[in-house]
């Protein structure tokens, strides 16, 4: 007989919250991570009494007050509140667009005058598209300016987007920007959710309360084993790479990474804020992560002589790199729509998560599909 009810393959924020719920309603299981830790990509590296965001950096966000509580409950959460900042060849402009970015772009100081600069550049823009006969923006670039005007377009907008795609803003298709929200308030807050911030000593704390229960073991791959690994539990919750599961038998879906250049800096607080974006195409990297800003905050920031930060350059996935973002383009859709078609006839097993479900997903989501999931009735 089994020794367990679920072998769980992957301790993401999908497999450990699964393994947190089962293991409350009575099951047992066992959570297995080819990666040397657990926690997938919330995992954190402690470095100078500084947790470094490891997988790049992440912020807890939701409106879903379920969800809020029962992370709050595993682990409070901090004040922490994103508040990006852009550096544009030097000059500092507050993200989201914002009353604050617009004095900064143009010395304004009403939200009228304001709208009627955007509006003017708007206008522009459209007679400049109506001249060449478009009666729509033809590529990414002229829906930006069509959206916002120059002036944002090219200062934060242009080299920002071609580093992350790593092509030219009028090659690619207007519709990757379907909406550029620029509000007329002074408010740097880069989240509209009710509720956003930190776990408090870090995310590991989250990923250990959340396994509280289950069996572990870190450097276990599950296609290293696979016959013995699916013989100790009765069902499979499965989040790692869909394709990957199938042996790659119909081929490869593709991915976005990101390269992280970190480093210790040899001051307290080197750019004193958490996020800054570089969105000129000359600067090769999209951000900077300064990580202790994330838990640290006003003059406690200095108690700490050292600060880690982490500069970040976007590159298309080889079989080496971490699989990070689905391109979502047609090719990879009916890829995945077959592979998909495929695990409908897996009995066993729950595909769940970023990768198993080939779709971004923040984290407040994760845990809201799990949650969802009613234990252990509904679980094929
Ligand atoms: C760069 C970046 C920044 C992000 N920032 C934010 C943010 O600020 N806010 C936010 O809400 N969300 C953010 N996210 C999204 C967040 O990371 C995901 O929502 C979350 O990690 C999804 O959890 P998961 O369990 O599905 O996947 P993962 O965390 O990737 O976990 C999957 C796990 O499965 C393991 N695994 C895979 N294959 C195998 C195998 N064969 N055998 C054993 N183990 C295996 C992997 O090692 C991994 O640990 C960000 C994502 C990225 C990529």
């Amino acid at each position: 007989m089994p020794k367990y009810d679920y072998l769980i393959v992957g301790s993401g924020l999908f497999g450990s919250t699964f393994a947190c719920l089962a293991t409350r309603s009575g099951k047992r299981c066992l959570v297995i991570d080819k990666r040397p830790h657990l926690g997938g990509n919330v995992y954190c590296e402690e470095t100078e009494g500084i947790n470094v965001h490891k997988y790049g950096a992440h912020i807890f966000h939701t409106s879903n007050k379920e969800v809020w509580d029962f992370v709050n409950d595993i682990v409070p959460f901090n004040r922490y509140t994103n508040s990006p900042i852009a550096n544009y060849q030097g000059e500092l402009y507050n993200l989201p667009f914002n009353m604050n970015t617009f004095r900064q772009l143009w010395g304004v100081t009403t939200p009228a005058e304001a709208k009627s600069k955007i509006e003017e550049q708007r206008q522009e823009a459209l007679d400049i598209m109506r001249q060449e006969g478009a009666a729509e923006p033809r590529n990414l670039e002229e829906q930006a300016l069509y959206l916002v005007g120059r002036d944002i377009y090219e200062r934060l907008i242009k080299g920002y987007t071609e580093k992350q795609w790593g092509r030219p803003c009028n090659e690619l298709p207007a519709f990757i920007i379907r909406r550029l929200p620029l509000r007329f308030v002074f408010d740097n807050n880069y989240f509209n959710d009710s509720y956003q911030g930190i776990p408090i000593g870090g995310y590991n704390r989250l990923i250990d309360g959340l396994l509280k229960g289950s069996d572990t073991l870190t450097e276990t791959d599950f296609f290293a084993d696979r016959a013995n690994l699916e013989a100790v539990a009765d069902r499979i919750v499965y989040t790692g790479k869909i394709d990957e599961y199938f042996g790659y038998s119909l081929g490869h879906l593709d991915y976005r990474t990101l390269r992280f250049e970190t480093e210790v800096a040899a001051t307290p607080n080197y750019q004193g804020n958490a996020v800054v974006n570089y969105t000129a195409a000359e600067i090769p990297y999209t951000r900077i992560i300064e990580h202790k800003h994330f838990e640290t905050f006003g003059d406690d920031v200095y108690l700490n002589p050292h600060t880690i930060i982490t500069r970040e350059y976007p590159a298309e996935a080889t079989k080496c790199s971490e699989p990070f973002y689905p391109v979502n383009d047609e090719k990879n859709q009916s890829l995945l729509e077959k592979y998909r078609q495929l695990a409908t006839k897996e009995k066993n097993v729950l595909f769940g998560g970023r990768l198993a479900e080939y779709k971004y997903y923040d984290m407040a989501p994760i845990v809201e599909k799990v949650l969802k999931i009613r234990f252990p009735e509904n679980l094929k």
